[in-house]
């Protein structure tokens, strides 16, 4: 039988540390494939490339660069680049938290959701970092233990995994719910040399909400957060609440 691939991406690019220890982390799991974008793509969520050509570029035995988004690398490389259907797609490790509602901005974790959207199970992997810096030792251990659970179990449908990793060593591991950011809607206002204004979106520190059970809380006490995420987003409750509006003419 041919060995199970594994597809790996990212959002920091094709020469992140983050996707190199991942790939080391999970090739005793079975065949490890890389398809990744050749450039950092955080921020950019599940964007998909519609309006301009995309190239794959070989860059040695299963390793691709591709000029798009991670959406686009989990398209092709499902699509075009593999012999076979993966068996698990994993996504980072991403430098940087991917927590609360930032995950709809996230390309780490929109990379999984693309696969979860053919039925791949993915999950995805953040590592907390301090000034810049990380170590992504702690998480390339847990992306070997999950894989190989998830390899094992499968994945419920429109299921995907969401992981982010203390900067510490980890007290343990939590299962959670996704957290609520409590946005200060930073924006930074300057003048270019010209005299035009100009803006820069962030600049105001991480503010979350009170919640116990939260991807936040977790990683804050230092343990590994674990979040099952959904792809269905309807609010289910509110359905019959709508459904009384007066929207019929
Ligand atoms: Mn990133």
């Amino acid at each position: 039988m041919d060995p199970a691939i594994i597809l790996i991406t990212n959002d920091d690019g094709f020469g992140a540390e983050g996707l190199r220890l991942l790939e080391e982390s999970l090739t005793p799991l079975g065949e490890v494939w890389v398809v990744a974008p050749d450039r950092e793509q955080s921020g950019q969520g599940h964007a998909l490339t519609l309006n301009h050509p995309l190239r794959i570029e070989a860059r040695g035995l299963r390793h691709y660069a591709v000029q798009g988004t991670p959406t686009d690398c989990i398209y092709l490389g499902v699509h075009r680049v593999l012999p076979r259907r993966p068996a698990l797609v994993v996504s980072g490790i991403n430098k940087g938290t991917n927590l609360g509602d930032d995950i709809t901005y996230s390309g780490t974790v929109s990379a999984a959701l693309e696969a979860t959207l053919i039925n791949v199970p993915a999950f995805a992997m953040s590592q907390q970092i301090r000034d810049g810096a990380a170590d992504f030792a702690a998480a390339g251990r847990f992306a070997r233990r999950l894989a190989g659970e998830v390899l094992r179990r499968g994945l419920p449908i429109d299921t995907l995994l969401n992981v982010n990793v203390p900067l510490t060593p980890p007290a343990g591991i939590r299962v959670t719910r996704q957290g609520k950011r409590l946005y200060p809607g930073g924006v930074i206002e300057r003048a270019d040399p010209k005299g035009r204004t100009y803006y820069w979106i962030g600049g105001a520190p991480a503010q979350w909400a009170e919640d116990a059970e939260s991807d936040f809380a977790a990683l804050h006490a230092g343990f590994i957060s674990l979040t099952p995420l959904h792809l269905d987003l309807t609010n289910h409750r509110v359905m019959d609440e709508v459904r009384n509006w007066n929207l019929e003419a």
